[in-house]
């Protein structure tokens, strides 16, 4: 599931291609991945210019104007292509915003969704997530450690902890650390606490300085989206070597959720 370095390369990406453009036409072929009567959708949305493009956590809010938004989730599975229509992925599209010739297509939209609010309604929807990590200081981060008594993994991939940390990150930031992602986050010492935070923030500019993990390609000729995937040191590296110190990569398994460790750089 993409997380808060893909999701704002896709933003990055959108950006210069959709803000202030009008959207020409729409398409769904799966009603269930918008939220209102298609009739309502295409009234509002053809002929609207979006606004500016806004990530939270694993969002995306596509900003319209008269206070509303498309407030996207790709959840499982989901992704965005860019082009023009003989540039369209062999894939089954589930929504289709034209702009003029170029169109942005939402496809394996299936567990995800997109959908259209009034702003407040979105505001509500968004009221559970907790702050952006790459906003939180030192300090904001060790108390909510602190208070959160739980392993590393359940704290960060819970959105109310902090938005936008998935599965991967975390492994890839506890690495980073050198701490297990199974440890608790009230037991760890001031010196650890540090070096969680250093790396939290390593790793997520690292992943979007790289263009996260997704493994299609924005447009075509996108050489940038992806790049994080080579980056990789533990997440879904179970039984191969660690490039740091050559011990086997640990892939367990923690309340349902897949793990990844290194036991001889982390501790
Ligand atoms: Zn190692």
């Amino acid at each position: 599931m993409p997380e808060l370095p893909e999701m704002e390369t896709y933003a990055n990406a959108l950006r210069p291609r959709v803000v202030g453009r009008r959207i020409t036409q729409t398409i769904i072929t799966r009603e269930k991945s918008i939220n209102v009567p298609v009739t309502v959708w295409t009234e509002c949305l053809v002929g609207s210019a979006i606004t500016q493009v806004e990530r939270r956590g694993k969002h995306l809010l596509f900003h319209l104007p008269g206070e509303q938004l498309l407030l996207l989730h790709l959840m499982l599975g989901g992704w965005m292509f860019w082009g023009r229509e003989d540039d369209k992925p062999e894939r089954t599209i589930q929504v289709q915003l034209s702009f003029g010739e170029e169109h942005l297509y939402f496809i394996g939209l299936r567990l995800g969704y997109l959908h259209l609010w009034k702003m407040e309604e979105a505001e509500r929807k968004l009221a559970a997530l907790g702050p952006n990590p790459l906003e939180l200081t030192e300090e904001m981060f060790r108390k909510r450690l602190l208070t959160r008594r739980s392993t590393l993994k359940a704290a960060f991939l819970d959105q109310g902890f902090l938005a936008g940390i998935g599965n991967c990150y975390t492994d890839e930031l506890c690495f980073e650390a050198g701490i297990r992602p199974d440890r608790r986050t009230h037991e760890l010492p001031d010196e650890e606490q540090t070096r969680l935070f250093q790396a939290m923030l390593e790793l997520l500019n690292r992943g979007i300085r790289s263009g996260g993990y997704m493994e299609h390609p924005f447009y075509v000729g996108d050489a940038h989206t992806g790049g994080f995937n080579e980056l990789c040191q533990v997440y879904d590296r179970g039984g191969e070597a660690c490039h740091r110190c050559g011990n086997s990569i640990v892939q367990s398994e923690l309340a349902g959720r897949k793990l990844f460790y290194c036991p001889g750089c982390q501790r």
